[in-house]
Parts: C-alpha cells; structure tokens; sequence
C-alpha cells in the first residue's frame, strides 16, 4: 500500500515567510558586508537603514536594483513569524527591555528548525521513501516539540547537532528516491565545482548534496531528481537546465542563481521573480 501523504498545506505555508507577522527581525539580527549583495555594512543587533517604522523594507520593489540583491535570496523558512508572534507572543522588539536582543538570538536558531522541517516536510511527500516516512513523523514531531520552546529553551538547543541528527535520515531518504534512476549516478557530493562547464551534462540522479556550484554553467542541464541539498547555487547558469523532482532544493537556492523561461522547476517552487519570463 502506498502510504505517503500530500504535503499538509497549513504546514507548507508555516514554513513561508510571512513579513506582515514578523517584526523585520532578519532585517535587525543579522549582520551583512558591503559587498556586491549589500550596499551597506550593517552590525547584528543593528536595524537596517532601509526598515520603516512599520518593519517594512523602504525598498522592497528596487532591491536588486539599490544594491541589496542579498536580501532577496535570503529565506527564513517562517522561522521570523514564529519568534515574533509564538516565542515572544507577539511583542515587538522595540521597546523590549533588552533592546531585542532575546529576539535577535532566537530568530538563527529558529530558522536552522524551520529549514530541517522544510527538508522532513518534503520527504513526506517522496512516495519512492514511504518505507521511510514514519521516521520522517518521528523527526518532524521532535523538531516542531523545538521550536515550541521559550526564548531561554531555544538557547540551549544545538542546531549542528539536530543537522546531524536529520542528515542520515534526509540521505536514506534521498537514496530511495534516486534508486528509481536506471543506470550508474554520478555522486558530486561536497564536490569543488565552482565555475565549472556542465553545460548539457547528464546529471539525473546524481548526488550534488553540499556541492559548490557557484558560477557553474548547468545550461540545459538534466538535473531531473538530482539531490540538491545545501548545494551552493550562487550565479549558477540554470538556464535551459531541468530540475523536474530536483531534491530539497529551497527558494533561496533558486533566488541565487540564474535561470530562464526554459528552466523545469520541481513543483513545489516558484519561479524567482528576478529570472527573465
Ligand atoms: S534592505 Fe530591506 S529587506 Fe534588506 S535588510 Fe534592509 S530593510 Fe530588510
């Protein structure tokens, strides 16, 4: 019997950023570089220059173009709205005692959750790993218990080593899915392939887990069912390039790197917005 389940809309949409319930937090704890993604140093702890007083960003329609592209690439996986209206139960950071500090050491911690759940939840969809999936259950359950503690709990809790926890399970998982793939896989994990010519390649199947790829040409690439995971896609040419069932990739991976109208996205994703149509 076919035990795997749709993907739980409600929890799909828990794990999307949504800014109107957040109080700017990404765009107060952390801290960037001037750099070709930023136009400005700015310090963690310190609010961007751009944040109106209503924890919008000023600038939102011209981000690229002001300079601030990093900003779009950037994903909290929901972990902003949960900080802001369940960890700390909807009070904002201005006017907190400490300045917000509380609130700008949870939102880290909280996304590194958010993005393990991104991962589990797409496991449960893989029907290939249905053996699987009721360790995936298991996951999910301890990792939401997580990010349901309290600001002073959610210190205590060491992201490296609920990764670590999850990778061997997301790998099982990922190995099930790509079994389906007749012939010999070409495995690239963790792979030094940064400007690298792959235009064309044949890469169904394969294992790019980790692998950086950043300014790498995968125009017309078949990447159908390729495992993504932590994959560095910087300016990667996905142009022409097919990523049909491609294995937890993110939104931000994809805001990354460039694609085109041709580019086969797994179903899951949205097109970037910036990608030409
Ligand atoms: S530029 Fe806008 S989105 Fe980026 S950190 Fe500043 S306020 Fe936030």
């Amino acid at each position: 019997m076919d035990t795997a389940r749709l993907p739980d809309p409600a929890a799909a949409e828990r794990l999307r950023a949504d800014c109107g319930n957040c109080f700017g937090l990404c765009c107060v704890a952390l801290a960037f570089a001037r750099s070709a993604d930023f136009a400005a140093d700015k310090k963690a702890g310190e609010p961007c220059r751009n944040l109106a007083a209503d924890h919008r960003c000023g600038i939102h329609a011209d981000l690229r173009t002001s300079g601030y592209a990093g900003c779009t690439v950037y994903d909290c996986f929901g972990a902003g709205q949960q900080v802001s209206q369940v960890t700390f139960g909807g009070r904002d950071w201005r006017g907190a005692p400490d300045g917000g500090r509380a609130m700008f050491a949870a939102l880290p911690l909280m996304r590194q959750l958010h993005e393990l759940l991104w991962y589990l939840a797409e496991a449960r969809t893989l029907r290939p790993a249905a053996a699987l999936h009721r360790e995936v259950d298991r996951a999910q359950d301890r990792i939401e218990a997580l990010t349901r503690r309290d600001p002073a709990g959610l210190l205590t809790i060491d992201p490296a080593a609920e990764r670590a926890a999850v990778a061997g399970l997301l790998r099982q998982v990922s190995e099930a899915v790509r079994s389906q793939v007749p012939g010999r896989r070409k495995d690239r994990s963790g792979a030094d392939l940064v400007g690298a010519r792959l235009k064309g390649a044949a890469l169904r199947g394969a294992g790019l887990r980790g692998a950086l790829l950043i300014g790498a040409d995968l125009r017309d690439a078949d990447l159908r069912l390729a495992d993504l995971l932590g994959a560095d896609l910087r300016d990667t040419d996905l142009r022409g390039a097919d990523l049909t069932g491609a294995l937890f990739l993110t939104r931000s991976q994809l805001n990354a790197a460039r694609g085109d109208a041709r580019t086969v996205l797994p179903s899951a994703l949205p097109r970037p917005a910036h990608w030409p149509a």
